[in-house]
């Protein structure tokens, strides 16, 4: 069966490259070797920028009916309350069991030729092979595989760099098991070197979790444990899942030719924020264009640079992060910026717009060097 794309992975950025290339009127399947639908270890923070994407790729507002929407969240490091900002713009904590079977309705209902629930084989150039042994084949195929990405093991020889990949652990908390009341909006710093511990309350449950950098967490779950007592879990009771996480470490050459990758298989996850969801619908969108217009100038070779140049500002803004990330989380600077965090309401005001989505990298890049002089005088002080 010969198809214009093949799509690898019906998560974010696969479904959003699905719909979106499906609407320009191009044949598409939609591979995933899980059937919808199905969860995806996450802590479904989904920023007013995910919900501007989801707006324009999807062509309507999202259902945020079984999300929790908070305006409020608490900022800790090392058991002590740093700060409470109040009045944010919203945070919606969403379940990824019902995000992403929406996004992957919407691809169907584009037109997109459903093949989930069935694992892949092998993969070649132009064709992927099912275990059931049905053979696709495409004129341009995208990789939104996730982390683990088989379309970029097959071009690049391994789905990631297991020196610089993040890592994630995170574990589902009933109401039953958590005291009453509590169920924060909340982020510790240092919970994990080069990372942080967050808690995320839903409709039915909590989502706790670590994550950071991989190399430098040889014992993550040891860290995990620690974070867990803080909140007054106990780390024995409950099942604890992992996940890598591509923290920062982008692939500046997302693909070859007509193959590309978008989302966590091109690892565009925000390296101070760990905002990934965006991103994979953002890039599965920019894909499926790229895509497109490789196909109507018949020249589907032409689809990398395309899409290369559509990633350009992504790839600025994830730069310039990666940057900016040490002063946040790097141990010997961690000391300095969590005493500026507790004094300056600038500082908590910026990074409070970071996570919401509102404010990009370069506009905070020029006000963290305004700042600078006065910081490293701090430091030195101190
Ligand atoms: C612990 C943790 C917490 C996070 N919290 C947040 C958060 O709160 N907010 C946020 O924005 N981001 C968060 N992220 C990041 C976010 O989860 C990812 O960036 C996002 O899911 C990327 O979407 P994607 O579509 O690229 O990949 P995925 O969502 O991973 O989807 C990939 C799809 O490909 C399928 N697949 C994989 N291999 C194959 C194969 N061989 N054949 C066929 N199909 C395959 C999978 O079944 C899956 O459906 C978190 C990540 C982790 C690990």
């Amino acid at each position: 069966m010969h198809f214009d794309i093949i799509v690898l992975g019906a998560g974010p950025a696969g479904s959003a490259a699905a719909t979106w290339a499906a609407r320009q009127g191009r044949r598409v399947a939609l591979l995933d070797k899980a059937l919808f639908p199905r969860n995806k270890l996450c802590g479904g923070l989904f920023t007013e920028r995910s919900r501007a994407y989801y707006r324009e790729i999807f062509g309507q507002d999202i259902d945020l009916s079984n999300a929790v929407t908070r305006h409020e969240i608490a900022f800790w490091h090392e058991g002590r309350e740093l700060a409470v900002l109040e009045d944010i713009p919203p945070l919606h904590l969403t379940m990824r069991l019902d995000l992403d079977n929406c996004l992957y309705q919407h691809a169907l209902a584009a037109g997109a030729k459903d093949y989930t629930g069935r694992a892949v084989a092998e993969i070649g150039d132009h064709d992927v092979t099912l275990r059931d042994g049905t053979r696709l084949s495409a004129d341009i195929l995208i990789g939104a595989d996730g982390v683990n990405s088989i379309l970029a093991r097959h071009l690049f020889g391994a789905p990631f760099n297991k020196d610089t990949i993040g890592f994630g652990l995170e574990i589902e908390v009933s109401p039953e098991t958590q005291s009453p009341g509590a169920h924060p909006l909340r982020i510790d710093f240092a919970a994990a070197t080069w990372g942080y511990g967050w808690s995320f309350p839903k409709q039915n449950s909590t989502t706790v979790g670590v994550g950071g950098l991989h190399a430098p967490n040889p014992d993550m779950k040891g860290h995990f444990a620690r974070y867990l007592r803080a909140l007054d879990l106990d780390p024995e009771a409950v099942k604890v899942k992992g996940h890598y996480l591509p923290f920062g470490d982008f692939r500046p050459r997302p693909g070859r030719a007509h193959m590309l990758l978008a989302g966590d298989a091109a690892g565009l996850v925000d390296p101070i924020t760990g905002e990934g969801i965006a991103f994979a619908m953002k890039s599965g969108q920019l894909a499926a264009d790229a895509a497109c217009d490789a196909l109507d100038a018949n020249d589907p070779v032409s689809a990398l640079p395309r899409y290369q140049t559509a990633l350009k500002e992504m790839h600025r803004n994830l730069r310039i992060a990666r940057t900016l990330r040490r002063i946040i989380f790097a141990p010997r600077w961690q000391k300095a910026f969590i005493g500026t965090f507790r004094r300056s309401g600038t500082v908590r005001m910026q990074y409070r717009r970071l996570l919401a989505g509102e404010l990009e990298y370069p506009q905070l890049a020029r006000s963290v060097l305004a700042r600078l002089p006065r910081y490293l005088l701090n430091t030195v002080r101190r």
